[in-house]
């Protein structure tokens, strides 16, 4: 498995070397867009991603240096501030902020705040890269409503708005202001790094016959070790496999350990948004404009369309866009009456933008392009499967979105968890199962056919069909 790739870390893919940009909140500007495709044209292989983070990945970037990276992307102001904090920026937040007239505030200042705040501590650099963020700002695309570790989620209070701390999507008694929000998210991360040391470390243990006690541990004497341990590293600190060992209680009580501010509690009351995406005309809270969605299947762009996408957000926009973490553009601050025009501009140069994309959640890997595990094109038979799906279903009520997922082997690199359809990878055409998930082998009762490349799109649309009409029947 390659390491997670980051704007300065390499990651070696079948395909050439790849790395990863990180846009905190997915936000990004048509300058800083039309540089990444410069990059993916004049030294990659022009194939740039979009990930379930809204973040971008460059691919095939065959004699890349350093020196040219930090050129590049220094210019356009891509690079992080601390290089060392580069992997673990994953910050994820709603690209209709500040937009979204039912968002209770605009969280792009905390964004910014809470990215400020983690480059600002090393005692994060042990955090594990794939340790996400969230920040939601109460609106109606309910990002906290996505797999996270760690959460701010706006909510009312009599004395105004406050934030409360999700840990892998269970929401916490501890909350605060929007100024001293960005530091509880902090405190949760290493008390997460503290905990997972402990808990993977000998040393512990070892430090028993020292007369270190499962009391004093807790010490602040005990606190140069805990943080010699937790440097240490590394260890799996992403609070969603850490719950597993650690109930989410014991790291709120460790959390005090490290937090800069005095803690604030107040009982939860309401259950976590649901996570309910967008696309296609969406109004905003300014009177006479729209924010623009635009839906990319399997998240895949090449250099002329994101030159594209760059051009439109200068045109119809203010020049900046928000990737969403489910394979979307938003253009903001798109005058109404000239939004039906991009979209059907954004349509010919091949983005969805009907708003039944998000309907369908396809995932696909990198496949045999980018992956020495892969031998199928499974991007390619992903946008395919959509195609097919998508013409099959029609207007036709979902009582919940399809999930597919096209995965070129078992380990199922784009979407851990079950889908409601799973075409797995087998000896170069596809199995394929219902309500699956990868990782291990599916039940032999859900497997629904075998299917090449070609024949995979009808039989998936076929089983799609098949659910749609089980549902309307019951
Ligand atoms: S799921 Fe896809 S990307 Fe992941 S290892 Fe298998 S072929 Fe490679």
């Amino acid at each position: 498995m390659a390491k997670t790739p980051g704007c300065l870390y390499i990651a070696h893919m079948k395909d050439g070397p790849m790395i990863r940009i990180r846009l905190p909140g997915g936000a990004v500007t048509a300058d800083q867009l039309r540089a990444v495709a410069a990059l993916a044209g004049d030294l990659g292989s022009g194939l740039i991603d979009l990930t379930n983070r809204a973040n971008l990945q460059v691919r095939g970037l065959h004699d890349i240096t350093f020196d040219v990276l930090k050129t590049h992307l220094g210019g356009a102001g891509l690079l992080p501030k601390a290089a060392w904090a580069d992997r673990i920026r994953n910050i994820v937040a709603d690209p209709l902020d500040g937009r979204d007239p039912d968002a209770l505030c605009d969280t792009r200042g905390l964004v910014e705040a809470l990215d400020a705040a983690i480059q600002a501590r090393p005692a994060l650099k042990s955090l594990s890269s794939e340790v996400g963020f969230v920040v939601d700002n109460g609106g109606a695309s309910g990002v906290a409503g996505l797999a996270h570790d760690i959460g701010l989620v706006a909510e009312r209070a009599a004395s105004g708005i406050r934030f409360r701390l999700t840990l892998a999507g269970t929401p916490t008694e501890l909350v605060a202001s929007e100024e001293t929000a960005p530091l509880l998210a902090i405190a949760a991360a290493r008390a997460a790094i503290a905990l997972a040391a402990e808990a993977q470390s000998p040393l512990p243990r070892g430090l028993a016959a020292y007369g270190v006690g499962a009391k004093t541990w807790k010490q602040p004497t005990a606190a140069a070790v805990r943080l010699a341990l937790a440097l240490g590293g590394p260890y799996e600190n992403r609070i969603r496999r850490l719950i597993k060992t650690v109930p989410v209680e014991t790291i709120v009580e460790r959390l005090e350990d490290f937090a800069e501010i005095p803690l604030e509690r107040a009982a939860v009351a309401d259950p976590l948004p649901v996570f309910d995406p967008s696309i296609g005309i969406v109004p905003e809270a300014r009177s006479g404009f729209v924010s623009c969605g635009l839906g990319v299947p399997v998240g895949r762009l090449d250099v002329a369309t994101t030159r594209h996408l760059a051009a439109l957000a200068d045109r119809h926009g203010d020049g900046t866009l928000r990737l969403a973490p489910w394979h979307a553009v938003f253009l903001p601050s798109v005058r109404t009456d000239a939004a039906e025009a991009l979209l059907a501009e954004a349509d010919r140069l091949g983005f969805v933008v009907d708003p039944a994309f998000v309907r369908i959640r396809l995932y696909a890997c990198s496949g045999v392009e980018g992956c020495r595990g892969g031998r199928l094109h499974t991007k390619e038979n992903g946008r395919a499967v959509f195609a097919a799906v998508a013409k099959t279903l029609g207007d036709a009520p979902l009582p919940e979105p399809l999930t597919i997922h096209v995965s070129g082997c078992i380990k199922g690199c784009a979407h851990r968890q079950q889908s409601d359809i799973l075409a797995l990878e087998r000896n170069a055409s596809y199995d394929v199962f219902e309500n699956a998930a990868p990782g291990t082998e599916p039940p032999p009762d859900r497997h629904r056919g075998s299917a090449s490349a070609e024949t995979l799109p009808d039989l998936v649309a076929d089983l799609a069909r098949a659910r749609f009409d089980r549902n309307a029947a019951e």
